[in-house]
């Protein structure tokens, strides 16, 4: 089997179904591989082989997924790279990855315009406003559209994703088409997805979740899947998209969920279509989450997991919602329990399970796992120990086996020997009604260690001052986690997918902590 077998299929059984909505065009699943046989066709013809890399320099357009399905038929690794990096970051992927060919949309060009044509990838550009005219088009256009009969597998390469990197420089999380084929089942079962389904893609193409959430799940189930602008989220647009395509599915960040709450818009358009609103990333206060089961329904599904898990290898189900509402809503500040595909397991600095109630790291076993980081062998070693997968995150497991994550090992403060959760005075410090969002970092004090720094965004018309939030802070939390400092900012460093960059913030304080001593 191979992820191949699935896109053939899908225009044996399925010729006219729709397949793919990318801007004003619209692909059925025969139109789809005939277009993905040409590119692989086009792709061998250019020396790439088994085995080789195609590097994407995409927004989320046709010719992005079309790359990711002649991957599958051709047995190269797709390697999806971020749009928003620069030439010197993309040049360092392209180098370590050794990509043969990068795909690049016209509008993100300049990001390869000093690649070397002589010893470097070769570089093909596509438009999606003049689809036809590009070199892209007239380049596959030069092949036939037949299956082009590479007998692919499982165990073919299928994907090197460089992680966005908020724990340091980019690693190439490498895949086999094996993984993708072991989670699609997941998306099937938890997200409750069916041929009919219309699934909202809104995360950029270079993310796990497009692959494992979206594409693959969909082409195994032969649904349609439309294409959303990845350079900038709008709450209008999602809702809008929504509505007009009847869209069943949607995964996103907790930054996109927030922003579609704050803009009070949900009652103007028709959402009734949605099936499943995925979650996940990056954790969401409790009481938003709360917010959006009253604002949806009975739609949302969290995942917890990273991108070496494949996506989510622990979910807070759709019943596990309902149950929480129906309960006392504890479980709504959990991500869940193991799903399928990946062990889980909570241990202590001896690699011994904890108690309900105790904090330890979050490690992962099984299939989902991802085939080593690329070209990394170290970094490989020092992640994947007696083939459990260290996490970095600290979790808690409650007595049902729900897990709650209490921070990332490398954002927790510790000041005067005590551990403190940056989560947990950032959702403290959101409770506050002129507070929109907060991050919280340790800034180093010859006494204590470490303090805890806040950083806040005000909400539109809050005036509430230092003095003010640290008293707040003080209602609801022991003294020891509260912040002694809060600086207001207009906004917080985030990555592509949303997700705070907190080592620019710890940057930032450790250089002004540094100044005032010097
Ligand atoms: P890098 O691995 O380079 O630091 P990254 O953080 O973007 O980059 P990902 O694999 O995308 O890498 O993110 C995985 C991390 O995201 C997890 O280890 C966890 O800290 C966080 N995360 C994912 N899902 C959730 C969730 N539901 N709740 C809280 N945190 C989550």
């Amino acid at each position: 089997m191979s992820i191949a077998t699935w896109l053939r299929r899908n225009a044996q059984w399925r010729p006219e179904k729709l397949a793919l909505v990318s801007g004003a065009r619209r692909f059925t699943y025969r139109a789809f591989d005939e277009r993905v046989n040409r590119l692989t066709r086009a792709l061998v013809d250019a020396g790439v082989a088994r085995g080789d890399r195609v590097a994407v320099i995409s927004n989320n357009a046709a010719e992005a997924v079309e790359a990711l399905g002649a991957a599958a038929k051709g047995g190269f690794a797709h390697v999806p790279i971020n749009f928003r990096l620069s030439p010197r970051e993309v040049a360092q992927i392209l180098d370590h990855s050794g990509a043969k060919v990068v795909i690049v949309e016209e509008e993100f060009a300049g990001t390869v315009a000093g690649i070397d044509t002589g010893t470097g990838p070769r570089v093909v550009r596509y438009d999606p406003r003049t689809a036809a005219a590009s070199d892209y088009e007239r380049w596959i256009a030069a092949y036939e559209p037949t299956d082009p009969g590479i007998d692919t597998t499982e165990e073919d390469d299928f994907l090197v994703i460089y992680t966005s990197g908020t724990t340091g420089t980019p690693k190439g999380v490498h895949f086999k088409q094996r993984q993708p084929m072991v989670y699609a089942p997941v998306a099937v079962i938890h997200c409750e997805l069916k041929p009919d389904s219309r699934l909202l893609m809104v995360y950029p193409h270079n993310s796990i979740a497009s692959v494992n959430s979206y594409y693959v799940p969909a082409w195994m189930m032969g649904a349609t899947v439309v294409l959303s602008d990845a350079r900038g989220f709008s709450a209008e647009r999602w809702l809008a998209e929504v509505e007009r395509e009847a869209i069943t599915h949607s995964f996103l960040v907790p930054t996109m969920l927030i922003r579609i709450l704050d803009s009070g818009a949900v009652p103007s358009f028709d959402v009734s279509s949605l099936v499943t609103i995925g979650y996940g990333s990056a954790s969401i206060p409790r009481q938003r989450v709360e917010e959006l089961c009253a604002v949806f329904g009975d739609v949302l599904l969290q995942g917890y997991g990273m991108t070496e898990t494949s996506a989510m290898a622990v979910g807070l189900t759709k019943a596990d919602h309902r149950a929480a509402l129906e309960g006392d809503g504890r479980k709504l500040a959990s991500c869940g329990r193991p799903i399928y595909g990946c062990e889980v397991r909570v241990v202590n600095e001896a690699g011994e399970d904890v108690g309900p109630g105790e904090a330890g790291e979050v490690i992962f076993r099984g299939p989902l796992l991802f085939s080593g980081y690329w070209n990394d062998p170290e970094r490989t070693a020092a992640a994947v120990r007696g083939g459990w997968l260290y996490s970095g995150d600290i979790a808690e497991v409650d007595e049902d086996g729900f897990l709650y994550i209490v921070d990332r090992k490398s954002d927790l403060i510790i000041s005067g020997a005590y551990n403190i959760s940056s989560k947990e005075v950032e959702e403290v410090l959101g409770w506050h009604a002129a507070v929109a969002e907060a991050a919280v970092v340790a800034r180093p004090d010859p006494e204590w260690g470490e303090k805890v720094h806040a950083f806040v965004v005000r909400r539109e018309g809050g005036t509430a001052g230092e003095a003010e939030l640290i008293a707040f802070c003080r209602e609801h939390l022991a003294r020891i986690k509260c912040p002694d400092r809060v600086e207001f900012v207009d906004g917080l460093p985030r990555n592509a997918l949303g997700k705070l960059v907190k080592g620019e913030l710890r940057e930032r304080v450790r250089a002004a902590a540094k100044a005032m001593v010097q």
